[in-house]
């Protein structure tokens, strides 16, 4: 049996171990071993459907220490005007880039693709190689990183949780694209950000509305990419920052914040006529958002529970189908929900949201304060995990850690400088605005209203978890 000795094992090659890691290995000396049961790093991207694309821009995505595409606004399709967005292919591509030319480069780095983490058995942790089943014990010196702790769930590896018969046809948004017959209408299963991507490719590929069927049990908040933009257009992002710090610094109660959200374009419906019951933090633009809401049908009368050949039964009713219906699973989960725990704990890091919607860049903060701090109770103070986005109320938490942390970082000049060198984060580069009008006002309204939100927000929360348990 193979014995090995690090200081660090890092259990998962996705966004957030790959982030983790690449700022470990550049701010100290560790050495560590990568533990992957996929082939190759990337995690969830390397299962996409061909379609996929970053909701985000890639100038914030990633690793800190290699750019993720050329930082260009695209100028022709839905993403005209906003900076350009790597599709699936492009960053599985990079993170083995990454993997090859950085990190193994580095000589700090060993990477066991293809390895199952199993668990620690006394002092030592286990991994096995799935094509050989030889067991391999490492002796961690510092810490065992769970970089799986927010895996995710994708169509074409997760399960449906609704019955299928033999003949009714369904799909994953995977197989859409290599369907040989046309079909006599597509229904798509599923209220999440999978399911608009899958709906605005049928309409890019000529299906009309018409022959669009959405299975939407709760409508979603979704963001605008206006405000999601990095470098040049950053006035835009902080122009949205400070919108949602009025908002939270106004709102007499949750409902009052989502208004007050609605009302200044941070959050925006699928449907005029439907109240939003979910946030993950989907992001459209305004185009990809217009062409949704020419799909008419829309059913609402809960999950499905069983597919036939003639008919859908939801938990609300039922609907007609037909033999020559495609029916396209857009139903798993996403990122895995699991509770809170300490970012920090003995022998162990479990990288978490630190800020809501950036999870590399959560991930390369978190190594960066495994690298530079010493103590755990200051690291936790540090870094407080965000919760995972579900329903729509659970944001508003998230926001609260989020400008909670924003506040102290920013007080603390090793990691606000670091956070100013960072690709990953968002915010970079605001003071290479100051001269622009729109930067000052946005950037005046946040400093004046960011205490008075972080007071209300946290009555907000109070509220909400007194109706959590009435
Ligand atoms: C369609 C889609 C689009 C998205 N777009 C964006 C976006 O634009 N911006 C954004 O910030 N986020 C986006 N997300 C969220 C996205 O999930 C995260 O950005 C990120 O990729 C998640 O990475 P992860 O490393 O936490 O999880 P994963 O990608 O799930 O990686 C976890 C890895 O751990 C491995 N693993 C698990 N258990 C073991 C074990 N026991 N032993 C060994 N290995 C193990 C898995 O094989 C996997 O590779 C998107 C998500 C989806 C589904």
């Amino acid at each position: 049996m193979r014995v090995l000795d690090v200081d660090y094992l890092v259990v998962g090659a996705g966004a957030s171990g790959m982030a983790f890691t690449d700022t470990l290995v550049t701010e100290s000396g560790a050495n560590v071993l990568m533990v992957e049961r996929r082939h190759r790093p990337g995690g969830h991207w390397n299962d996409g459907y061909p379609f996929v694309r970053l909701h985000q821009p890639s100038a914030y995505y990633g690793v800190n220490s290699r750019p993720l595409g050329r930082d260009s606004i695209d100028q022709l399709g839905p993403n005209s005007g906003f900076y350009e967005r790597a599709s699936g292919a492009e960053v599985c591509d990079y993170y083995q880039r990454v993997l090859d030319e950085d990190l193994l480069a580095s000589s700090q780095v060993r990477f066991y693709g293809m390895h199952d983490y199993v668990g620690r058995m006394s002092a030592e942790h286990q991994v096995v190689n799935r094509l050989t089943g030889e067991v391999t014990n490492v002796r961690v010196r510092h810490k065992l990183v769970d970089a799986t702790y927010l895996e995710t769930s994708l169509p074409s590896t997760h399960a449906p949780s609704f019955d299928v018969e033999s003949n009714a046809r369904l799909v994953t948004p995977n197989e859409l694209v290599g369907l040989t017959r046309p079909a006599s209408g597509y229904t798509v299963i599923g209220a999440g950000k999978t399911s608009m991507d899958t709906c605005n490719w049928l309409l890019d590929n000529g299906v009309p509305p018409e022959a669009i069927r959405w299975i939407r049990p709760r409508d979603p908040w979704t963001l605008d990419r206006f405000f999601w933009q990095p470098l040049a257009l950053l006035p835009w992002l902080m122009e949205g920052v400070s919108r949602q710090v009025e908002a939270a610094a106004e709102a007499a109660d949750p409902a009052d914040l989502f208004g007050r959200l609605e009302a200044c374009g941070q959050f925006i419906r699928l449907d005029p006529e439907v109240r939003p019951a979910t946030f993950r933090g989907a992001i459209l633009s305004a185009v990809e958002r217009e062409r949704l809401g020419q799909i008419e049908n829309v059913v609402r009368q809960g999950r499905v529970l069983r597919i036939g050949t003639d008919e859908i039964v939801l938990k609300e009713g039922s609907i007609p189908t037909d033999g020559g219906q495609v029916h396209v699973d857009c139903t798993a989960a996403g990122l895995n929900r699991a509770p809170i725990r300490p970012v920090f704990e003995p022998g162990r890091v479990t990288l978490q949201w630190l800020q809501w919607g950036v999870l590399p860049f959560s991930a390369a903060l978190i190594g960066f304060i495994e690298a530079t701090r010493d103590s755990d109770t200051d690291k936790n103070w540090l870094c407080p995990p965000s919760p995972p986005l579900g329903e729509a109320a659970h944001w508003v938490r998230a926001l609260d850690v989020t400008l909670r942390s924003q506040v102290t970082w920013q007080s603390d000049p090793e990691i606000a400088g670091w956070m100013e060198r960072s690709r990953l984060n968002v915010a970079r580069g605001v003071s290479e605005h100051v001269d622009d009008p729109r930067m000052q006002s946005a950037l005046g309204r946040y400093l004046a209203n960011v205490q008075p939100a972080l007071a209300n927000l946290e009555q907000l929360c109070k509220q909400l978890e007194a109706l959590a348990t009435t």
